[in-house]
C-alpha cells in the first residue's frame, strides 16, 4: 500500500481523536481549484543524503500531477489554474539529490515546476490541507534510488562533506550487564550477537563503498536510545539490530525480521516532538518551534511511514537471505514497537537469527562457522535490497 495513504489516515484519525471535524478532508475535491491560486512558497530540506522534501506552499485549492523524465534526470509537477507569485522566486539551493528548480507558466493557466536533479529518484507526493497554521502544501519526497547520487554543481566544501560510502549500523543486542537470552548450555544472547556483529563488520568493511559501525564494541551495556544516537552519529544509511530468541516450548524453532509497527511509531512520535531541537532536522528543517504537537507528529509521521516502508523492503530481502542459511520462524517481515527501530529517517530491522531456547539452535548459534554463514546472509540481503532500489 502507499505508505502516504497510510498516513493520511493515521493523520484522519489523529485529527478526529482531537474532535477536528473530518468533513474538512473528506469533502468531495473540485474538479477545478480555485483560479486565483498563487505558488507562494517553497522550502527545500535535506534530512539525509537520500532524502529531499520540497514543500509547496499554495494560497489555495490545487489539483497537480507529478511525472519523471530522464537524459538529464528531472521531476516535473504540474500545477492546475495555478500562478507563480511575484513574491518568491524560485530556489536555488541545492541537496545531494537537486541541482535546481524552475518554473514556467503553461497555457496561461497552468504552472510547471521543474525539478532538477542530481541522479535518478524515486518520488513522492501528497497534499496537504490547511490546518489552522499552515495552508495548502503540497509536498514532494524524493529519495535516491543510488547509493551515491553523481555529484555536479556542487562547492568544494559540500563535496567533501559528501558521504562516499554506505553506512550500516550493526547493533549487536544486549551487552553487560543485560545477557539476553541464555541458552540450555549457557550460550549468551549478548555474546552470539557482538559475534555475528563483528563478523558482519569485517565483511561489510572489506566491501568496496560500504562501512560498518558498531552501536557496541565490547560486552557493555547501552540503552536502547543511545543505540539509536550512536548510528545517527556516525550518520548511518540504515539501522540492523541483531538478536537471538528464546521461549517456554523448546521447540520454537527458526528466524524472524521485524520492521517498526506504525502503532509503535506513533508513540514515539510524541517522545521526539518533547525533544524539539532534536527533532526538528529529522523531518526535513520543518522547524517544530511554531507548530503544535499534533502538526509536528502529523509530519513525523510521514516521514516515519516512508522510512517503516522501506525497512519493510529492507527486511524482506535480508530475510530470503537468511532463509538459505537457516530456518524461518515466519516468512514474512512481522512488525512491532521495539524502540530500537524508531529513529523515523533511517530504515531499520531487526533479526532474531534463531531460537536460543532450542537446544539444535543453540549449536548452530555457537559455531563461528554458521556465525559466518548469518553474516554473509544478512549482508548479501543488505546488498540486494540497495539493488533493486536502483532499478
Ligand atoms: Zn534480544
Amino acid at each position: 500500500m502507499d505508505p502516504f495513504s497510510r498516513a493520511r489516515r493515521l493523520f484522519l484519525k489523529r485529527l478526529s481523536r482531537y474532535g477536528v471535524s473530518l468533513a474538512l478532508f473528506t469533502g468531495t475535491r473540485s474538479a477545478i481549484a480555485d483560479s486565483n491560486t498563487a505558488l507562494t512558497g517553497i522550502r527545500i530540506s535535506q534530512s539525509s543524503e537520500i532524502h529531499t522534501r520540497i514543500v509547496f506552499d499554495l494560497s489555495g485549492k490545487f489539483e497537480h500531477r507529478l511525472f519523471t523524465l530522464d537524459d538529464p534526470h528531472r521531476v516535473v509537477i504540474d500545477l492546475d489554474d495555478t500562478r507563480r507569485s511575484k513574491a518568491i522566486e524560485i530556489s536555488d539551493k541545492t541537496t545531494a539529490l537537486v541541482s535546481g528548480l524552475r518554473s514556467a507558466s503553461k497555457d496561461n493557466d497552468r504552472l510547471r515546476v521543474v525539478i532538477d536533479l542530481q541522479g535518478k529518484v524515486r518520488p513522492r507526493s501528497f497534499e496537504l490541507k490547511p490546518d489552522g497554521i499552515a495552508g495548502h502544501r503540497l509536498v514532494v519526497d524524493l529519495h535516491a534510488t543510488k547509493l551515491s547520487p553523481t555529484p555536479i554543481k556542487t562547492s568544494q566544501q559540500e563535496r567533501n562533506k559528501r558521504k562516499k560510502q554506505f553506512v550500516i549500523a550493526l547493533d549487536a543486542g544486549h551487552g553487560g550487564r543485560d545477557p539476553g537470552a541464555i541458552g540450555k548450555k549457557g550460550t549468551r544472547e549478548k555474546d552470539v550477537t557482538l559475534s555475528v556483529a563483528k563478523k558482519m563488520k569485517t565483511l561489510i568493511n572489506r566491501t568496496d563503498g560500504y562501512r560498518a559501525v558498531l552501536t557496541r564494541e565490547g560486552d557493555r551495556f547501552v540503552n536502547l536510545r543511545n543505540r539509536v544516537k550512536k548510528a545517527r552519529a556516525a550518520e548511518a544509511d540504515i539501522f540492523i539490530s541483531l538478536h537471538a530468541d528464546s521461549f517456554i516450548n523448546p521447540n520454537a524453532k527458526g528466524a524472524s525480521v521485524y520492521a517498526l509497527s506504525l502503532s509503535g511509531a506513533s508513540s514515539e512520535a510524541a517522545r521526539w516532538i518533547a525533544e524539539k531541537e532534536n527533532a526538528s532536522d529529522l523531518i526535513g528543517g520543518i522547524s517544530l518551534d511554531d507548530k503544535d504537537d499534533l502538526i509536528a507528529s502529523v509530519l513525523l509521521d510521514l516521514s516515519q511511514s516512508a522510512t517503516i516502508q522501506d525497512s519493510l523492503e529492507l527486511g524482506s530481502d535480508v530475510l530470503a537471505h537468511i532463509g538459505k542459511v537457516s530456518r524461518l520462524n515466519n516468512p514474512k517481515v512481522q512488525q512491532a514497537g521495539f524502540a530500537v527501530l524508531k529513529a523515523p529517517d533511517m530504515p531499520s530491522i531487526l533479526i532474531e537469527t534463531a531460537f536460543l531456547s532450542n537446544p539444535g539452535e543453540e549449536r548452530k548459534l555457537r559455531s563461528p562457522k554458521h556465525q559466518a554463514k548469518l553474516a554473509r546472509a544478512v549482508f548479501s540481503g543488505i546488498q540486494k535490497h540497495l539493488k533493486n532500489r536502483q532499478v
